[in-house]
């Protein structure tokens, strides 16, 4: 019976989710390396701990939701040294599947899934994350109790890696959506259509899809999406374009052809590079209304 959690990288999504985990019942103990996300946590209920060796002491679960493979890496080689034999792990951070696959042999003796989400900042308030899994069947079923009261669905997608592969794929779609919702907005404006009339038409048309119906990359038509709040995160368009880059270097690996994927994380390069990295990857309109045409 699961009932302590000990919760790693309290940021965007980290704090949310590990929220939800107090509302359900349990006692959760977080760690981050950054002041303010610390604070995020602890007004959510979290309590805070000054290290991760004290954050994990005794805990029956812990939870990772860092920005990058290197620090997953980094923190679950120090977990190795710390956590009782048996313990679950679960990885919830966006990384590379070959990453996923080294942090699961980093713990050998504890029950570990790769476990990363969609549904973005939204989805981790209201407990309605997708969750993608990788591992044993037993390891799976031992995770549900743990990532019920953030999930709105739990995905089996394989064995190890699994997770991340399924997650690197829709991450992909995402920003060529994206790019596209927003061109359609774009091409919109030229041609005097209003906000609201075009959002109507494609929400409803067969041009519906995440990327217009819930994260309208304009303000108006969608209250809560990033464009109503000048493109604050929400996802930041850097973790956007280390996605791209992940899902390109996957594609790579395995040979597959994926040129609007690749299309995709070139614009978020020139994007990103443009100075605008901290902003939600929807604010990528705003560059599309410059030329951009290849
Ligand atoms: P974030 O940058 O807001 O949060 C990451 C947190 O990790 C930060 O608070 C940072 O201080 C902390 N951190 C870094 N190194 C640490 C360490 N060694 N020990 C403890 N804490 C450490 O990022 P986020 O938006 O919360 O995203 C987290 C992960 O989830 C990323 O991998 C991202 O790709 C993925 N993700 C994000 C979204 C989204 O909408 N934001 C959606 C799905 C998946």
């Amino acid at each position: 019976m699961i009932r302590s959690i000990a919760f790693i990288g309290l940021g965007n999504m980290g704090a949310p989710m590990a929220g939800n985990l107090v509302k359900a019942g349990f006692a959760v103990t977080g760690f981050d390396v950054a002041p303010a996300a610390r604070d995020h946590a602890r007004e959510r209920g979290v309590r805070i701990a000054d290290t991760i060796g004290s954050a994990v002491d005794g805990a029956d679960a812990v939870i990772t939701m860092l920005p990058n493979s290197a620090l997953v890496l980094e923190v679950w080689t120090r977990l190795a040294a710390i956590v009782r034999p048996g313990t679950l792990v679960i990885d919830s951070s966006t990384i590379d599947v070959e990453g996923a696959r080294a942090a699961h042999g980093l713990l050998p003796g504890c029950i570990t899934i790769d476990a990363p989400v969609s549904g973005g900042t939204s989805g981790a308030e209201a407990g309605t994350l997708s969750f993608m899994l990788g591992g044993d069947a037993a390891a799976i079923e031992a995770a549900r109790p743990v990532l019920e009261p953030m999930a709105g669905r739990i995905i089996p997608c394989g064995s190890a890696g699994a997770g991340q592969a399924a997650k690197l794929c829709n991450n992909m779609l995402l920003g060529i959506s994206m790019i596209g919702a927003a061109e359609a907005f774009v091409l919109g404006e030229k041609l005097g259509l209003d906000h609201q009339a075009l959002f109507d038409v494609l929400s409803t048309s067969s041009g519906q899809c995440w990327s217009v119906n819930t994260y309208c990359p304009v303000p108006g038509p969608v209250p809560a999406s990033p464009a109503n709040r000048d493109y604050a995160p929400g996802f930041a368009s850097a973790l956007m374009l280390k996605d791209l880059r992940l899902a390109s270097q996957a594609a790579t690996d395995c040979t597959a052809s994926t040129p609007l994927g690749a299309h995709a994380r070139r614009l978020y390069e020139d994007f990103v590079g443009s100075g605008q990295g901290h902003r939600d990857f929807s604010a990528i309109i705003a560059f599309l209304r410059e030329d951009h045409s290849v």
